[in-house]
Formats: structure tokens, sequence, C-alpha cells
């Protein structure tokens, strides 16, 4: 789960979440606002 850093809502769901060498990353598209943004953990 993420937060929209454009509006605040709580995205429960990553469109995409992939691997590289150094980090997890996941892709997540705002359903209220439609805003995209990734995270890295
Ligand atoms: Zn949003």
């Amino acid at each position: 789960m993420a937060k929209c850093p454009n509006c605040g809502k709580e995205v429960s769901k990553p469109d995409k979440s992939f691997k590289n060498m150094v980090f997890h990353v996941e892709a997540y598209t705002c359903k209220k606002c439609g805003y995209c943004f990734k995270v890295m953990g």
C-alpha cells in the first residue's frame, strides 16, 4: 500500500512491481486523481 503524493489517497495495489539489483520498485496509479508514481523499498 502507498499514499498518492498528489491527493493523499491510499492506493492498495501496485500496477506493476519489479526488482532491479538494488531496489524493489512498485508502480502505482491513483484511482482518484490518476496520478502515477513509483515507490522504492
Ligand atoms: Zn491521487
